[in-house]
């Protein structure tokens, strides 16, 4: 299904990470997948699967440092000319104001965590809009906490929220380049950003009793939706969010 296309992959931080099921399932179907690391330690654990996966481009990008941005997209200008999609799967909040309550956040810890988990949509898609010169598609993730109160979820919540909102504008604005922005919602995973929520364990029992599957979600079954909205065959799904949660968020 992704036979020549090549494409972009931020967010993957070790063999638990969603943008890992997604970077696994866009190779076995065709894709040639660029992956970044956030920082040296991430390069430890990911550089493995970079090369699992034959990965061509293996680069670092902390996505609040734009010269490692310019650098990257440079790299691929260089060595493809082009990309035909692009996964961002990056979100952080700082500790003290992710476990407290959402009413003392702090405006340092808000403007942190929106920026490296909502602008940094913007800015990616900003970057890959020239190079998306036969069109593409562009993927996030989100999480219920955007639409919901999800006990525990906080200051994610409105960041979440505000993602949802900037994949409908960049999706409007960027449509008629035949460039589309979607989101994907799936249920909790086990990763190393979910686990830093507190009683994130309670979460996830909570998602295996009670969505009608009543099972959690993998990051393959993930990586085989992602695989199909990079794919030509979604190509007329634009601006939506859509929920891999084996059903949850239908439960009232
Ligand atoms: P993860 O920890 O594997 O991935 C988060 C990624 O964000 C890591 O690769 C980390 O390096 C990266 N990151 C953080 N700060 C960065 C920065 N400054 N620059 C570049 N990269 C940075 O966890 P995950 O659960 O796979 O998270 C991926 C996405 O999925 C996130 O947007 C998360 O909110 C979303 N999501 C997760 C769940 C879940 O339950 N795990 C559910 C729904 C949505």
């Amino acid at each position: 299904m992704m036979k020549d296309k090549k494409g972009l992959i931020v967010g993957v931080a070790n063999e638990h990470s969603i943008a890992w099921g997604c970077a696994k399932a866009l190779h076995a179907a065709g894709a040639e997948v660029a992956l970044t690391y956030a920082n040296d330690k991430t390069k430890t654990y990911s550089q493995a699967l970079a090369t699992e996966i034959k990965s061509p481009i293996f680069m670092s990008l902390d996505v609040t440092k734009p010269e490692q941005s310019t650098a990257l997209f440079d790299e691929i200008k260089q060595r493809w000319g082009h990309i035909d999609f692009l996964l961002h799967a990056v979100a952080f909040a700082p500790k003290a104001d992710l476990q407290g309550r959402f009413v003392d956040t702090s405006g340092e810890g808000f403007s942190q965590a929106m920026n490296i988990s909502c602008h940094s949509l913007v800015r990616l898609a900003k970057a890959a809009e020239p190079l998306m010169t036969a069109g593409g598609s562009i993927l996030t993730l989100s999480y219920y906490g955007s639409e919901k109160v999800i006990s525990d979820y906080g200051l994610m919540g409105p960041v979440k929220a505000a993602l949802e909102a900037s994949v409908r504008y960049l999706a409007a604005e960027l449509a008629p380049k035949n460039i589309r922005v979607n989101a994907l919602s799936p249920g909790p995973v086990k990763t190393r950003a979910g686990s830093g929520l507190a009683d994130f364990d309670k979460l996830l029992a909570k998602a295996a009793d009670e969505a009608p599957l009543q099972q959690l979600v993998t990051i393959e079954q993930i990586g085989e939706v992602a695989t199909y909205m990079m794919s030509d065959k979604s190509k007329h799904i634009i601006g939506q969010v859509i929920y891999v949660d084996n059903g949850y968020n239908i439960i009232g």
